[in-house]
């Protein structure tokens, strides 16, 4: 199957008013969710993706406010499911680049079987986790990502229960894509999302974003990760390298490591896989909409 990730015409690709809403953002002062909001609409600019051929599907929490301040099909589900539609969608129109967005609380925790099931089965989606290490919609309250002990609205002790190693837990799925950026870091988060996106011809792309939350994560604070990311490829990383890539993901002691980490462009996505769908070069979409289904319909008027 050929993604086209490209505008037809090349040389009359989108500009960032385009992606232009006329609803303001109503995040707190300093959020992670800007840095984000205006890479994602950097790289789809910078991949000639028009507004109208792109999928945006957001889950519930603070970054999903931005399912209306930005241009684009748009879908904002339930929490912890936002990975089903966007696969649902994907699966029906494999010529639309899909983009789910998620928080560290629905992705680990409602949705966390989603997760598993959308790296082990090399869906054909980008999947970008705003990872701000708790529940900031609900007014800050501990993920399973939040650092264990650490205090948090509704538990001032911290929880019992320890922390997800997330990325341990990730890689331990055998992914396609796995990638780290801080958001602050803009530059290096437009560029990261451009390779996720255009990993989608292969498979599932998944993308952490350390994403800063001064409001409620006075833990992991902007500064504390300016001051402990680095960019893997200045040290020459090798992103075949399964090993050593599941090596420096998990090990944040005392440094943490950002860029794309691993990349595997051999193992089909599961629609490549799909018995029934081999030899065919239409969509279920395009297929649906040569039949009359009127008939169907009556059922549900
Ligand atoms: Fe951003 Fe945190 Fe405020 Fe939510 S609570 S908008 S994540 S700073």
């Amino acid at each position: 199957m050929n993604i086209p990730l490209q505008s037809p015409d090349n040389t009359n690709g989108p500009s960032m008013a385009d992606y232009h809403h006329k609803n303001q953002c109503t995040w707190c002062d300093g959020c992670g969710d800007y840095g984000i909001w205006t890479a994602i609409q950097r790289a789809l600019v910078a991949l000639k993706l028009h507004p109208w051929q792109v999928f945006l599907c957001f889950d519930v929490g603070c970054h999903g406010n931005a399912s209306d301040k930005l241009m684009g099909y748009r879908f904002h589900g339930l929490h912890g499911r936002v990975l089903p539609f966007a696969a649902g969608a994907k699966l029906a129109n494999m010529d639309v680049p899909v983009i789910a967005f998620g928080g560290d609380g629905a992705s680990f925790s409602e949705g966390v079987g989603h997760l598993v099931h959308a790296i082990r089965s090399n869906y054909p989606v980008t999947f970008i986790l705003h990872n701000n290490e708790n529940y900031g919609l609900t007014t800050g309250q501990a993920s399973s990502l939040t650092w264990q002990g650490q205090p948090m609205n509704a538990s001032p002790f911290g929880i019992p229960e320890r922390t997800i190693a997330s990325m341990d837990f990730i890689f331990s799925l055998q992914p396609t894509f796995v990638a780290r950026a801080f958001s602050g870091n803009i530059k290096q988060l437009t560029e990261v999302f451009k390779a996720a996106i255009e990993h989608q011809k292969h498979g599932f792309a998944f993308v952490d974003v350390l994403q800063a939350c001064p409001t409620y994560n006075h833990f992991a604070t902007h500064e504390y990760l300016l001051e402990k990311c680095y960019d893997v490829t200045t040290e020459g990383h090798d992103v075949r390298d399964f090993g050593q890539a599941r090596k420096i993901a998990t090990d944040t002691t005392e440094r943490i490591a950002t860029g794309i980490l691993y990349q595997n462009t051999n193992i089909p996505s599961f629609y490549e896989r799909l018995e029934a769908r081999k030899g065919i070069t239409t969509t279920p979409v395009h297929e649906v909409a040569k039949r009359d289904v009127s008939e169907f319909m009556r059922e549900f008027v």
